[in-house]
């Protein structure tokens, strides 16, 4: 009995004393915001960047010794750090930064169904949808799979015939053998990226991300409590990463690189080389690739997977959407290292199951046929061309997309605001295109994407030059890198 009064009394001040300590964190937290603020008033007026990664890793550096120092575990000292520097950095921006883009792809879009359903024509140049549809032996199998009965709960990672099948298509297409458990069917690429970043991230890592992005690699992160660091590409870079740059862009919290190529929305395809480079850059430091090749039937190049590279912690993420035009279908699929796609197997589980089954039945006739991703591809390749064309008569500068779906040009118009291009386009003309904003920091950009037929694409931009020439520039040419 007197002991364990004993231990009550025990027990309450210990309390006390957490919660006193606690107070102690809250006040010097408002003592770091207070600085915070002071370094942000600071920065606008040096006309400085408000995010500085080589403070941070400084920072981060001196702490891991302190953390040292007291047994504390590291990973988890860099994990809380992040959300320190995502405070600071919330702490340093002004309102008008917090606000972020004031016209996204999704606004253009949104607008655009509305205009449609008040039964109005919309040109559609900003969707990421090519219009082509499934075979039709796939829609065949699709429904003969229904009507079979083809309908029961399944294996989370996917049906082993179609893993066994994506196993044989990943060695006719790069040579590389892999096992049925390192395949996941997933459905479609979209819920690829949230699930590998789902089996990788926890809250307070980082992930890299290459911009201009498909904006999900960011929003995925972010949704899972990690936070995304961008590093930013340009046109006169040929919109491709430099190896400096990725690895400067490192922290002792960075888990994940996001790579795309074919790249959306720029066109950017990485090639073996740099691909090696950046891969080697992950390797020492034991980070793991995304790398997103949805886009690889449609490449005017030589496309070079991750998988090559025999990158342990590389995964890779294709989709039936664009190579076989199966958009609506939902599915595609995630191949790497076993305890990674088992992770990503259970999230999927979790949250849906599995694929059903008769859309697997339907991607397994997807991959009995070659020539429909050839077709879809050359058919992008000169609907790109298309867009050149017209883009060459234009006050624009841009890359000529080596693959992919788009093109993204700078408007060369002073002072032009691409989000409020995007909006009057639609309002005026009846064209719907993406601002550059959607895909990181780019408001003299839009991307124009080949999705549609080639008469909706050429009276598309015939609009888009009639509105850009009436600004009465002088046409800067094109920059073919
Ligand atoms: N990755 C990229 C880069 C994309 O642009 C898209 C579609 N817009 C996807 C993945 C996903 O496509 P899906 O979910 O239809 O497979």
């Amino acid at each position: 009995m007197i002991n364990v009064r004993a231990d009550e009394q025990e027990l309450r001040i210990l309390r006390e004393e957490v919660a006193q300590i606690t107070e102690k964190i809250i006040e010097l937290l408002a003592l770091r915001n207070e600085r915070s603020r002071a370094i942000g008033q600071l920065k606008r007026r040096m006309n400085v960047a408000l995010l500085d990664l080589n403070a941070e890793k400084d920072l981060r550096e001196r702490i891991a010794r302190v953390a040292q120092r007291h047994g504390l575990d590291p990973e988890s000292t860099q994990r809380t750090l992040t959300f320190l520097f995502q405070e600071s950095l919330r702490q340093q921006s002004s309102i008008e930064d917090r606000e972020g883009p004031r016209i996204t792809h999704m606004d253009i879009f949104r607008k655009a169904k509305q205009l449609e359903s008040s039964g109005q024509k919309v040109i559609h140049l900003e969707v990421g949808e090519p219009d082509f549809g499934a075979p039709l032996e796939v829609h065949r199998t699709l429904s003969e799979a229904a009507i079979s009965g083809y309908a029961k709960y399944g294996e989370a990672k996917g049906l082993p015939e179609l893993r066994e099948r994506i196993i044989e298509y990943l060695d006719e297409r790069f040579g590389v053998r892999r096992s049925p458990q390192e395949v996941l069917v997933v459905p479609g690429g979209r819920f690829g990226v949230y699930a590998a970043a789902a089996a990788l991230l926890s809250p307070g890592d980082e992930q890299l991300v290459i911009d201009p992005s498909w904006p999900l690699y960011k929003q995925a992160a972010q949704l899972l409590h990690a936070r995304p660091i961008a590093i930013k590409t340009t046109l006169e870079d040929s919109w491709l990463p430099r190896v400096e740059d990725v690895e400067n862009s490192l922290s002792s919290a960075t888990r994940l690189l996001v790579l795309n190529s074919p790249n959306n929305p720029t066109g950017a395809v990485i090639d073996r080389r740099l691909m090696e480079e950046i891969v080697e850059v992950c390797r020492k430091r034991s980070i793991y690739v995304l790398s997103d090749e949805v886009y690889m039937d449609y490449c005017f190049t030589e496309h070079y997977s991750v998988l090559e590279t025999g990158y342990e912690k590389s995964l890779m993420l294709m989709s039936f959407s664009k190579s076989w035009g199966m958009t609506g279908y939902r599915v595609g699929f995630l191949v790497g290292e076993r305890a990674m796609i088992d992770r990503a197997a259970s999230v999927q589980a979790m949250l849906m199951t599995c694929v059903p089954e008769f859309i697997q039945r339907a991607a397994f006739k997807a991959l009995e046929d070659n020539e429909t991703p050839k077709v879809y591809g050359r058919v992008m390749k000169e609907r790109i061309s298309e867009i050149c064309k017209w883009l060459d008569s234009m006050p624009v500068s841009y890359m000529r997309p080596r693959g992919g779906m788009y093109v993204f040009p700078k408007i060369d118009v002073k002072g032009i605001d691409t989000a409020e291009i995007a909006l009057k386009l639609l309002e005026k003309d009846r064209v719907a295109i993406a601002p550059g904003t959607a895909f990181g920091d780019y408001k003299d950009h839009l991307r124009i994407s080949a999705g549609t037929s080639s008469e909706e694409i050429a009276e598309g931009l015939r609009r888009l030059k009639t509105y850009v020439d009436s600004y009465r520039r002088p046409p800067l040419g094109v920059k073919d890198f």
